[in-house]
């Protein structure tokens, strides 16, 4: 990393500290070219927030989430990738080198890979955001031991629903899992665990509408889907999962991406502009995975690198 008046210039930037961000800086750095991380606000990323994770290769008896990201960061480090504590506010693609703007200072990036993963959906209902961290929450590793011995209710039908309400119940007296549909999305040894445990119920085609309390959490209103029937359920803790958004906003008119918000790119993770690559989560609405997203991210360095080697322009001077 040199300096070009008060901008940090880097041969790789990366954006984003979660398993594409870091193994994007792995390979960058084994291939010599001193990336620079721009952690974000999350450190590690979403792999980070959950307690466990059993599907990451090389792990036989799983990994925790939080131990996987050091683990991560680590190893990228070791072969010289920097990392920042900043986030990117804004960026300018329109020539090389890329300008990206950030609470820590400017970058001028030879080349940039966006590892900006996705975040989690709010229901949008009223006393959603009034009653966050006052019983309402969106990550059961931060949030879940406050709830030991107490009522939660977990909403959603996917693996991350399933998975994460499981993990609730080593604290909670009941976990109850609201879905809109009959059906579950997620995995189905997931299922099976969650129908197997004791302290898991299940309340099926109904939605909540209302998140109410004055100083914490005290009930929630849900609606039956089928027969439109509402009810009101007493509850300490609401945690929600349904699904992610990606952290793609700040490219928006720059860089093509899907109706969704997805960055649009090909199978070497090239963006619609050269010396741009996306991966991970920010341009995958498919599988959304630790491996998948540490694989895109492996996928975009080595493709940075090759750019940057049949680049004829030295560092510094637009292309
Ligand atoms: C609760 C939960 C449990 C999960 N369990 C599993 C599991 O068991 N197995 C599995 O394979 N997957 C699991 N996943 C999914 C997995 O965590 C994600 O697929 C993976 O973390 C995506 O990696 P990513 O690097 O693309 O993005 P993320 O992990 O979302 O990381 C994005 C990174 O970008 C940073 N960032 C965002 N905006 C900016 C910005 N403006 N500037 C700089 N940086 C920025 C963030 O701080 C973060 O570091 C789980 C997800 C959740 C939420």
């Amino acid at each position: 990393m040199t300096s070009n008046g008060n901008a940090k210039q880097v041969k790789v930037l990366v954006l984003g500290s979660g398993p594409a961000g870091y193994a994007a800086a792995l390979y960058a750095a084994r291939a010599e070219l001193q990336p620079v991380v721009l952690t974000g606000m999350q450190l590690g990323g979403q792999a980070a927030l959950t307690y466990t994770i059993e599907n990451y290769p090389g792990f036989p008896e799983g990994v925790g989430g939080a131990q996987l990201g050091e683990l991560f960061q680590k190893q990228a480090e070791y072969f010289g990738a920097v990392t920042e504590f900043a986030s990117a506010s804004a960026v300018d693609l329109s020539q090389r080198p890329f300008k990206v703007e950030s609470d820590n200072g400017d970058y001028l990036a030879d080349s940039l890979i966006v590892g900006t993963g996705a975040s989690p959906n709010h229901l949008g209902i009223s006393g959603e955001v009034e009653l966050t961290g006052r019983g309402v929450s969106y990550c059961a590793t931060c949030d879940g031991w406050f709830f030991k011995d107490k009522k939660v209710v977990v909403v959603g039908g996917g693996d991350s629903a399933l998975e994460e309400g499981l993990f609730i119940t080593r604290y909670a007296s009941s976990v109850t899992i609201i879905h809109r549909r009959e059906e579950f999305r997620a995995s189905p040894i997931l299922q099976h665990r969650a129908k197997e445990h004791p302290k898991v119920n299940f309340i099926l085609n109904t939605i909540v509408t209302e998140v109410i309390g004055t100083d914490k959490l005290e009930s929630l209103k849900l609606k039956n889907v089928q027969t439109g029937v509402e009810t009101l359920f007493e509850t300490d803790g609401l945690f929600i999962f349904i699904g992610h958004t990606p952290n793609t906003q700040m490219f928006q008119g720059q860089l093509e991406m899907t109706d969704l918000g997805y960055i649009s790119v090909n199978d070497r993770m090239e963006t619609n502009i050269a010396g741009v690559f996306a991966a991970g989560e920010a341009a995958d609405p498919h599988f959304r995975q630790v491996v998948t997203s540490a694989g895109m991210g492996a996928a975009a360095a080595i493709q940075a690198t090759r750019f940057l080697e049949a680049s004829t322009a030295p560092v510094g001077e637009s292309k």
